[in-house]
């Protein structure tokens, strides 16, 4: 078959367009990039392989080569994983494939300069060979097939498909490099990128052909090795490869669990918030490994959805190796792994919630991920407690974020719950007629707007006896709590009770089947009337939430 020649989707473009004009000075990061594919490629292929092996039998060494030409100044960086077939080069190199380069397409802002700098913090996957190269020539032949494949482009618009014969199983990334980047052609050059960016990968990385190769790295798992031989830098390249993820690992949890189950964890709780967060399929993003090699990304029971925000991997040294996917849901030991990382990870978020010198780093993490762990108050009810004390809220007695125990200490005489209003944005609920009373008798009220708040409320429903009350319902009652602030209104500023009786009466006439009744109430102060749910009705946030979804 000839040559076929496409164009890139209109977002490559833009992307490379921003990648070939960088001036950014740590390009050495497109090596981090192309080894990172590398290594995932591998990762695909052992696992595929543990059910058909003869998919890697013919070559069942996997490892990444570094080779250079100096006189045709190209790197290659190649592998012998799972390859791609034509459709999956189409897909993957002309496309906007996944997870950080998408990020990084959602951040750009129009300004060169900002953009670039953007490139260091996301890298752009495999585009950003093209930073260091002018033209990129791709050879790769699928496990299992028999046909090669040969994808060039010189990263302007399009690039070229075309079959290719007598090519190895995996992927050779050739690169041909800028004038001005011989650098990379230098075995040290590419060894202290190695060490830099990607010493966490377990497989080897060899620089050169043959029996000559040299080793770059040190080739075993990170999570491998023991914590104080692993640097902060190295945590956080793992963490980067293994979440695609490029912001700063907010909390680092590394640890072994032995006795009746034993597994390593390396979990990460990101710094920025994911932008897939809030799919519908509320997919977790933590890896599942059998003794070192990778089963799936896609382990439904190892991390409850309230915890989906975690990266990283867990290591299991008693799942069968041939265990399938499918069979993994329903294992009694995923199980138990499962419940060990929920109690470590909450126990070691607790820990740092209770830590009054980190309550700056807890808000960050609270505005990322409170909305996310409140699910588990109502899908978790044996970890509910320990969920509680994680629980943070904007009220209208405090600029900052309020914890419950700090709420139920500052209740006021008289008062027996605790009360909150909720709705779609802060400043609103600050300015509604329902909590003037409140405010008037220094009541404080949780300010609630996450949707998740109109579930968890009623399924937990008290804390420490007081029970959660909405300020827009009828049963929030003020009488038995005495204004704070306020002296008692002179007798001639108060409507007559008389007066009120007939006024309530007309109102009922005029509104008639608009309302269910009209009552006098504590609960204003400046403003003449509000709109209450009853006691037993459902709330009014959540009735006008329900009636936009079923639009
Ligand atoms: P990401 O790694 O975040 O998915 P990349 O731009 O780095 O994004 O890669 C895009 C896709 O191209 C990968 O998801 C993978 O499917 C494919 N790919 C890239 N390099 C390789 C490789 N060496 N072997 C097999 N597939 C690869
Ligand atoms: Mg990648």
């Amino acid at each position: 078959m000839s040559e076929e020649r496409l164009s890139f989707q209109a977002e490559v473009s833009r992307l490379l367009d921003i990648v070939a004009h960088s001036l950014y000075s740590e390009k050495e990061v497109f090596l981090r990039e192309l080894i990172s594919n590398a290594s995932d490629a591998c990762d695909r292929l052992r696992y595929a392989a543990l059910t058909q092996p003869e998919l890697s039998a013919e070559d069942p060494d996997l490892k990444i080569r570094l080779t250079t030409d100096a006189e045709a100044k190209t790197l290659t960086v190649a592998d012998n994983g799972v390859g791609m077939n034509r459709e999956d080069l189409i897909e993957n190199l002309g496309t906007i494939a996944r997870s950080g380069t998408a990020a990084f397409m959602n951040k750009l802002t129009g300004d060169a300069k900002k953009d670039v700098g953007l490139i260091g913090q996301f890298g752009v996957g495999f585009y950003s060979a093209f930073m260091v190269s002018d033209k990129v020539v791709v050879l790769t032949r699928k496990a299992g097939e028999s046909q090669g494949w040969r994808w060039e482009s010189d990263g302007r618009g399009d690039f070229t498909v075309s079959e290719a014969a007598d090519v190895p199983r995996g992927t050779r990334v050739e690169m041909h490099l800028k004038a001005d980047e011989g650098e990379f052609l230098e075995e040290s050059r590419l060894r202290r990128i190695v060490q830099k960016y990607s010493d966490h990968i377990a497989l080897p990385i060899v620089y050169g052909e043959g029996e000559e190769a040299q080793s770059l790295n040190k080739a075993s798992a990170l999570w491998t090795r023991s914590r104080n031989e692993i640097t902060p830098e190295q945590y956080k390249e793992f963490y980067h490869h293994v979440g695609h993820a490029f912001d700063e690992p907010w909390l680092t949890m590394h640890w072994r669990a032995e006795g009746k189950i034993e597994y390593t964890s390396l979990l990460f709780v990101p710094a920025t918030k994911p932008f897939d967060l809030f799919n519908p399929d509320r997919r977790h993003r933590v890896k599942l490994y059998v003794r070192r090699v990778f089963i799936t990304d896609e382990a439904e029971g190892l991390v409850p959805p309230y915890l989906r925000f975690l990266r990283g991997v867990v290591d299991s040294e008693d799942l069968p190796l041939n265990v399938s996917r499918e069979m993994l849901q329903h294992n009694p030991m995923l199980a138990k792994i499962r419940s060990g990382i929920v109690r470590r990870v909450l126990g070691d978020l607790v820990k740092k919630a209770d830590d009054a010198e980190q309550a700056e780093a807890y808000a960050t993490f609270w505005e990322n991920f409170g909305a996310v762990l409140k699910e588990g108050l109502y899908e978790d009810y044996e970890h509910r407690e320990q969920i509680t004390k994680l629980l943070r809220f904007r009220t209208t007695g405090a600029e900052g974020l309020v914890s419950l125990d700090d709420y139920v200490g500052r209740m006021k005489e008289g008062q027996d719950a605790i009360f909150y209003i909720t709705g779609d944005d802060i400043d609103t609920l600050r300015r509604s007629p329902q909590i003037e009373g409140f405010k008037a008798r220094g009541v404080e009220v949780l300010l609630l707007t996450d949707p998740v708040d109109e579930f968890w409320i009623p399924s937990v429903a008290e804390y420490k006896d007081k029970k959660f009350k909405s300020v827009t319902r009828g049963g929030a009652d003020l009488s038995r709590i005495k204004a704070a602030d306020e002296p008692e209104k002179p007798a001639e500023d108060k409507p007559a009770e008389n007066d009120l009786g007939s006024l309530v009466a007309a109102l009922k006439l005029t509104l008639a089947d608009a309302v269910k009744d009209v009552r006098i109430s504590e609960r204003l102060t400046d403003s003449p009337v509000c709109l209450v749910a009853d006691e037993g009705d459902m709330d009014m946030h959540l009735e006008r939430l329900l009636k936009q979804h079923r639009q």
